[in-house]
């Protein structure tokens, strides 16, 4: 089996009735990398920046981002490379912000949020990414967006920072693909609005299950309800897809459930077009999908859909598994 992974380390990822589809890896540092490469990834589907800002005792200054955004870029020659920007908050902390306690940090004071209130630490990240991108195939994806006007507010402020290094003479790449994360079920339901105005959008499972079943992704009493293959989660990620599609975008899964053996003919039967995982999951999930037919799936994914339970899920997809 070892040997048939490493054959395909270096093929595009096909279905057996050859559809394509893209098999990308998340990765938290620019050491990460060499995984991703070895493992055979077509991209990089989330790169989270906040290690950047962790372990250390004050903000990361824009030379340290630049560098780290460049070194990135510059080893996966040309492959696409999604840089998150700030998801900070939640259950990630950083000692040197000081921000207050609070009552549900889940649904608190984080990530887009933060940035949108706290515009100097989102300009510098952004700098240092527009003048990485020169280096690569740089694509922005902003996190936690609850509403169109977030988005819109966030693209500003990159257009801004755009306008004025290109004003400095600073070179900046004009082929940025900018999109947001789904993980907040609004997003998912009002996708046909967001779909006009993003260039991709990348599916956040981990958060937006906790977020559609109330139940902490943290919290072992409740974990009983965090259900990835409940039809509900199901039907949402349909959603996204089908409006992405309608607007001629792409849509992509950066969650655990992306790499997930019993989700992929579902996501595959529901027309993903690019799944981020671990860059240990790439090759097995590479050989699953050139075992699965495309037509096939989408057949599956439609009968998953009008189940009512998340075991009723699972067993379907167990059955064509066996
Ligand atoms: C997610 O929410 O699915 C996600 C990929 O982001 P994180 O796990 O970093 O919250
Ligand atoms: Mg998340």
């Amino acid at each position: 089996q070892v040997a048939e992974w490493k054959k395909l380390r270096d093929q595009n990822t096909l279905s057996k009735d050859g559809m394509h589809v893209e098999l990308a890896a998340n990765i938290g540092t620019p050491g990460d990398v060499i995984g991703v490469l070895d493992n055979g990834g077509e991209g990089v589907g989330l790169y989270r920046t906040e290690f950047l800002y962790m372990g250390r005792d004050k903000l990361p200054s824009e030379e340290v981002q630049y560098n780290a955004y460049k070194a990135v870029l510059e080893k996966m020659e040309g492959k696409p490379v999604v840089v998150r920007t700030l998801d900070i908050g939640g259950d990630k902390e950083l000692p040197y912000m000081d921000l207050p306690k609070e009552m549900n940090p889940f649904l608190g004071f984080r990530a887009i949020r933060l940035c949108l209130d706290q515009q100097d630490i989102f300009r510098v990240q952004l700098r240092a990414l527009l003048r990485a991108s020169v280096y690569g195939n740089l694509r922005i994806m902003f996190p936690m967006i609850a509403t169109l006007n977030e988005f819109r507010e966030a693209k500003a402020v990159l257009l801004d920072e755009k306008e004025k290094l290109q004003a400095a003479n600073i070179a900046v790449s004009e082929d940025i693909q900018l999109g947001i994360m789904v993980e907040i079920p609004s997003t998912a339901v009002l996708a046909d609005q967001f779909a006009k105005e993003v260039d991709f959008f990348s599916i956040g499972t981990n958060d937006l299950i906790q977020y559609t079943m109330a139940a902490d992704r943290m919290n072992e009493r409740v974990s009983y309800l965090y259900q990835p293959y409940n039809p509900a989660i199901l039907r949402l990620v349909k959603m996204v897809i089908d409006a992405a599609h309608h607007e001629g975008r792409w849509v992509g899964m950066c969650g655990e459930m992306a790499g997930d053996a019993t989700a992929i003919p579902l996501l595959l039967g529901l027309g993903l077009d690019e799944f981020s995982m671990s860059a240990s999951s790439i090759l097995p999930a590479r050989s699953q999908i050139s075992k699965l037919n495309a037509s096939e799936m989408k057949e599956l994914a439609g009968k998953a859909l009008n189940l009512g339970t998340a075991e009723e899920v699972v067993a379907l997809v167990h059955a064509i598994q066996s």
